[in-house]
């Protein structure tokens, strides 16, 4: 069977929880194919060893390749650490992609509690 296929991104107020989270939850993370917006996929992948895909960073369009791929139907879950005391300048893309993954119906955690919801429950 196909590996499910998770998306991770965090702002960079949030990379480091993102960071340990990931740590937290490698062993899980091995079940899963993993992508990510450019410096989230790479500190991921450096701190776990894990192979995870790199898109673009967030605010030159990898949250808008991610959302792509939800709309494609290629996203099982989004992990998504935003930021709530930093104003973005990427904002937009950070609310359409909340936006399709509302439409899609496909899970998206913007907090660790309910990333671990996710993980568990994926
Ligand atoms: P980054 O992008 O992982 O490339 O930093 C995340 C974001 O800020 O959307």
């Amino acid at each position: 069977m196909n590996k499910k296929r998770i998306a991770l991104i965090a702002h960079d107020g949030k990379k480091q929880q993102m960071v340990e989270w990931a740590r937290a939850n490698a062993e899980a993370l091995k079940n899963f194919e993993l992508c990510g917006t450019g410096n989230t996929s790479r500190r991921v992948a450096e701190a776990t060893g894990l192979n995870v895909k790199s898109y673009l960073s967030g605010p030159l369009g990898g949250d808008q390749q991610i959302g792509a791929h939800v709309a494609e139907g290629s996203v099982d879950a989004i992990i998504f650490l935003c930021d709530p005391l930093t104003a973005q300048p990427h904002d937009p893309d950070v609310r359409a992609l909340l936006r399709i993954a509302v439409v899609y119906d496909v899970p998206i955690a913007t907090n660790i509690s309910t990333a671990d919801c996710i993980i568990k429950n994926l």
